[in-house]
């Protein structure tokens, strides 16, 4: 029993990379303990538990509101064909609307679940906007931020546990906790900087996430009062940083489809 264990910890550091083989992010600077499956299954029971709770997150039902939705996930389709996503053939990417107008966020659960608040579409006037904040929430999940946050906050032989299916409970717990999870400030600046690289080979306005912190600054509210920093921690210099990685790459697309998006927001109201 003891040489199995032993056996089992000298084979667990090797697990992931296993496991993804070929698959591994070539630029990801450190490797994460956990699979992809890991990844998808996580997200799948956030999405699960937050379906299971209208009160706290009200779903806009895709049935009632077709046309709104096939544009939002338009949107994502088309960053994904972009061909930028490490795993875009992966991971779930789809795409659901909450409806809370007091809330201007949208997030991104590990395997690609995205949720996206009424109220941060609403404030938004552009596509390449929304498109840009996506673009940074679908960094989030394709980086796989929230499995190193985890890693950070709850320790590593947990996270091995967990990773490994034994301990569900654990799992249901960190589950329900990682909306909570806040990404450290690299992590931050690299969904900005991927935000761009996945917009640039598109016809979007590349620099579209920084229209919405742009916004967000000259409204008075750039200064971390509102739900999106209480996941999303502002590192400085974020619209230039944007802007300058916008130049760096080159990226030439220029649309912005204003009335489109006015349309979109049309579409949600009942
Ligand atoms: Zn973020």
């Amino acid at each position: 029993m003891k040489k199995v264990k032993i056996l089992l910890f000298l084979f667990l550091p090797a697990l992931p990379l296993l496991i993804e083989g070929c698959k591994k992010n070539p630029d990801d600077p450190t490797p994460n303990i956990f699979s992809l499956e890991d990844d998808k299954a996580l997200g799948l029971q956030v999405k699960n538990e937050i379906f299971s709770n209208p009160s706290e997150y009200p779903i806009l039902d895709s049935t009632q509101y077709p046309q709104a939705y096939a544009y939002l996930r338009g949107i994502v389709q088309k960053i994904l064909d972009g061909d930028k996503v490490f795993y875009k053939d992966e991971f779930a990417w789809e795409t659901y609307i909450i409806e809370d107008d007091n809330v201007l966020n949208a997030f991104c659960t590990p395997g690609g679940y995205m949720f996206v608040y009424t109220g941060l579409i609403k404030y938004l006037e552009a596509e390449h906007e929304l498109a840009g904040v996506m673009g940074h929430e679908i960094a989030h999940a394709d980086r796989r931020h929230s499995t190193d946050a985890m890693t950070r906050e709850y320790g590593l032989s947990v996270v091995i546990s967990v990773a490994l299916g034994n301990d569900p409970n654990t799992l249901a717990t960190i589950a329900s906790n990682l909306l909570s999870l806040k990404f450290s400030r690299t992590a931050e600046s690299e969904a900005d900087e991927y935000s761009v690289k996945y917009l640039c080979p598109t016809d979007y306005k590349a620099d579209g996430a920084a229209g919405f912190f742009q916004k967000l600054i000259d409204s008075g509210q750039g200064n971390g009062s509102l739900e999106w920093f209480s996941t999303h921690p502002s590192p400085d210099n974020r619209v230039q940083n944007i802007e300058d990685q916008k130049n760096t790459l080159n990226c030439s697309g220029s649309g912005t489809f204003d009335a489109d998006y006015q349309n979109f927001k049309t579409n949600l109201i009942p």
